[in-house]
């Protein structure tokens, strides 16, 4: 059982799960970890912006609605690893992209089942 321990998502041991084999150099010194994927700085860098404006996400910015897909898919994907791997019955989503989710929640829930 592992109730009694918390995995902390990408910012934990987890978040070293290769994701992508193209992605971005992680500090672990690997491509593609599930953190450097699926993260804010990651949607930054994909946007080519400093910060993400959640107001360009509400008015349907297609661009940053594009890029979000595809993180929510690779959380998606990190998700059913984890599932699969300890045969969880559910997953507390937090954090940082906690304002992000309700754009993601149905493409992440779809690549998860
Ligand atoms: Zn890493």
């Amino acid at each position: 059982m592992l109730e009694e321990h918390l995995f902390l998502g990408s910012s934990g041991p987890v978040g070293h799960m290769k994701i992508r084999t193209d992605g971005a150099l992680c500090n672990c010194g690997d491509h593609g970890c599930w953190v450097t994927e699926v993260s804010l700085p990651a949607l930054a860098r994909k946007v080519e912006k400093e910060y993400i404006d959640i107001a360009g996400i509400r008015n349907g910015d297609e661009a940053l609605l594009k890029v979000l897909d595809e993180i929510a898919e690779m959380l998606g994907h990190g998700i059913a690893n984890l599932v699969n791997l300890f045969n969880l019955d559910s997953i507390i989503l937090g954090g940082a992209m906690l304002p992000l989710l309700p754009y993601m929640l149905d493409k992440t829930r779809a690549t998860v089942e």
